[in-house]
């Protein structure tokens, strides 16, 4: 029964035209009468004359005994390859693997089935609401062509897989079942994150489907052909690709990923060569596949090569990585470029943006976490800042994103169960394993300072465990989440921050204080933000500026990795990180005016490390391979702004005169340093407290008045701000 069954003559008209007839009669319906409206014949599960099919699609055996299977148009296809695929035992796809040269694990997991009826091989692909929609068939001839089953609707080989893949990972589409197949060998053998899938068609691609490719890049792997040629211009849409036709169809998949490349065959290869010809040259190594990564490039196999950048071309992978996609130079000019469609480049904004830049490049680096607060007036300033990083990541702009940003997550606002649900939920949603190794951007910590106290304290909880790179929940549900997980921060806040230290994360941040107080009239910033004038276009441009300049530049770094400091470097860092340490210890004044007082001082080192990657990953904003002396004078400021309250104000003030020895009363440091002279009173004492100011003398007394007391710096205080401040003079 290996031949096709004809339809007879005396079918009616609506079966003659009928694609449930059609799907039946190619799997074993024969007609063999009419009953009332309904075509009646052989059931193609039992083979008995009994089947009846309606109009509407409905079906039904009605062999009672061993039979009874019914159904409707749609789920024919579905029932008939559960029946077949339950009775083909995976030896019985030997022949068709033997033919192919592929393992017979990829046929069994694609779900491949025998069919005796018709001695076919076929394999079911789904509808993008996941129903079986068609069964691919094939017969074993030389030169076989797999078919579709007659009047069903084209649908998707590896629908599971691509349902289940995580974003960020890679899509193969290719061209037929084969080929899809033999993507999916090669890359399992190289343990690559990407799936193959294929629509059984060169340049075929259903909309419907769009949505799984969101968040994907794409790799179209069509034969060296014109079909394939046609195919990849048509679904991938290249620009340079010189017949590109004019169906408006053209470019189908940059709807929905940003991220495409083309199979770029070698240019000697025989006509219709594909991946499936490939396996068969080349064999099915790890070694193999990675050649057969590298021929994936950005344009189209017809159009004008671009010059590559070898070290930039996308390399072949064996691990869990993808192909880096192939990065162009962008350099620190280009980013503030961009961002001077947004503010007024100020040297205020050009530091702040450097310091934003190199926190998110060093992020993967193993090292002292670093976490940056722009501290600045509320409203766009620091906004403006972040604005890139909102784009492709978290809820700020969800319409558009084409993948997971593999540097930075941005959040706007934060709950303690967003860093980490209780919820025993698949895929976890919590935040904290997902930022492993990148750099959390947030908009306003200043949310989180103004939060209740219990939410506020378990969020700092969480971030502290963070700073060392473990995170555990347990909740009341039972559920306990353990995470290993380190990353950076860049937070924007005002400076409230300063007023709130108390068992807080705090110590663990560093400051970049905004010296500027007219942030907020950057016209251009006020405008770029207000919601009326914001260029949705300009801001994607903005954020493909940065997103290119970490292309290029992060990978770059991490492969560099980060040396020690030689000593100089590490006795201005120690000196820098124990200065600022001093004095951000000694006093902290809550806003209620009591002070909280800590009398350890904490050791530097660990300041002092974050310094060093900060100013390592300011070395390589500026595209160079080592730190350099003109990168200190930001990681100085960062270290002062760091200690940013009033026991700098005061040691600041004496500098100013050269620390004079005689040293100066409450009310001429109230007066030199601009602290109010109610509070300055409590910080000299708990400055002094610490250690960081020694009472000189005994100042003249007043006849009436009370004694006068002179304070100044200690000498190792004044010895650390003159060797930090050293190159300023
Ligand atoms: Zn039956």
């Amino acid at each position: 029964m290996s031949k096709r069954i004809p339809l007879p003559d005396w079918l009616p008209q609506w079966a003659k035209e009928s694609p449930h007839l059609f799907k039946l009669n190619w799997w074993g319906f024969e007609p063999k009468g009419i009953t009332g409206d309904d075509v009646y014949g052989t059931c193609p599960f039992c083979q008995e004359d009994t089947l009846a099919l309606a109009r509407t699609g409905q079906w039904i055996c009605s062999r009672a005994k061993h039979c009874g299977r019914k159904g409707n148009g749609s789920t024919f296809l579905e029932e008939y390859w559960r029946l077949r695929k339950e009775e083909t035992h995976p030896n019985d796809l030997r022949e068709l693997a033997d033919w192919r040269e592929l393992p017979l694990w990829v046929f069994m997991k694609n779900g491949w089935a025998y069919d005796p009826t018709t001695d076919r091989y076929f394999v079911p692909t789904h509808s993008a609401g996941g129903k079986v929609t068609d069964l691919r068939n094939v017969r074993l001839a030389p030169k076989a062509k797999v078919f579709s089953t007659k009047g069903s609707d084209e649908g998707l080989l590896g629908y599971r897989q691509l349902v289940a893949l995580e974003n960020g990972d890679p899509v193969f589409l290719m061209g037929g079942e084969w080929d899809k197949m033999a993507t999916q060998v090669l890359l399992r053998k190289l343990g690559h994150p990407g799936v193959a899938v294929s629509f059984g068609g060169e340049g075929h691609f259903q909309n419907a489907f769009g949505k799984y490719f969101e968040h994907h890049p794409v790799y179209l792997g069509y034969d060296h052909d014109e079909a394939g040629f046609k195919g990849l211009a048509r679904v991938g849409g290249a620009k340079g690709y010189p017949k590109k036709s004019s169906r408006r169809a053209d470019g189908l998949i940059r709807l929905y990923s940003r991220k495409v490349f083309y199979c770029n065959w070698p240019e000697d290869s025989p006509e219709g060569y594909d991946a499936n010809d490939f396996t068969r040259d080349n064999g099915k190594t790890a070694k193999a596949a990675n050649l057969f990564l590298s021929y994936f490039q950005p344009n189209h196999p017809l159009e004008k090569k671009p010059d590559v950048d070898p070290a930039s071309a996308p390399a072949a992978v064996n691990g869990k990585h993808d192909p880096p996609p192939p990065a162009p130079k962008v350099g620190y000019e280009d980013v503030e470029k961009a961002f001077s469609d947004f503010m007024e480049m100020t040297p205020e904004y050009r530091d702040a943006l450097r310091c934003t830049l190199a926190t998110v490049m060093t992020s993967g680096l193993e090292a002292e976490p670093v976490w940056l607060y722009l501290v600045g007036p509320p409203g766009g300033g620091k906004t403006a800042l972040l604005l890139p990083f909102s784009q492709g990541t978290g809820e700020e702009d969800d319409d558009q994103d084409d993948e997971d940003d593999p540097y930075s997550y941005f959040v706007s606002n934060m709950t303690p169960h967003a860093l980490v649900s209780g919820f025993m939920r698949n895929p976890d949603p919590s935040l904290v394993p997902k930022l492993n190794r990148k750099c959390l951007v947030m908009k306003d910590f200043t949310e989180i300072l103004d939060m209740n106290p219990n939410q506020r304290d378990e969020i700092y909880a969480i971030l502290r465990g963070a700073f060392d790179g473990r995170v555990e929940r347990i909740f009341g549900n039972g559920v306990t989440r353990r995470y290993k997980s380190k990353f950076n921060i860049v937070a924007g806040v005002t400076a409230k921050v300063n007023s709130i230290n108390k068992s807080s994360v705090g110590e663990r941040f560093m400051k970049f204080k905004f010296r500027d107080n007219n942030l907020n009239s950057n016209a251009k910033v006020r405008a770029a933000l207000s919601s009326m004038n914001r260029d949705k276009e300009k801001e994607r441009r903005l954020a493909e500026v940065v997103r290119g300049f970490l292309d290029y530049n992060v990978p770059r770094l991490l492969d560099r990795g980060m040396p020690d400091p030689d000593d100089a470097m590490t006795d201005r860092l120690m000196n820098a990180a124990n200065l600022a340490e001093f004095m951000r210890t000694s006093v902290d004044a809550n806003f209620q005016g009591e002070v909280n007082f800590n009398p350890e001082v904490a050791i530097g080192t660990r300041l002092a490390r974050q310094l060093y990657k900060l100013w390592w990953g300011l070395s390589h904003v500026d595209g160079g391979r080592e730190v350099a002396e003109s990168q200190w004078p930001i990681v100085r400021r960062v270290a002062m702004d760091t200690a940013t309250g009033y026991p700098f104000q005061v040691v600041q003030a004496f500098a100013e005169l050269e620390f004079p020895r005689s040293g100066f009363s409450f009310e001429e440091i109230s007066a030199l340093a601009n602290i109010p002279k109610s509070t300055c009173r409590r910080v000299v004492e708990n400055m002094e407290t610490v250690g960081l100011l020694q009472r000189t003398k005994e100042g003249e007394q007043d006849r009436r008045g009370p004694r006068r007391y002179l304070f100044s710096p200690i000498k190792h205080v004044q010895n650390l701000w003159n060797q930090v401040h050293e190159e300023e003079r």
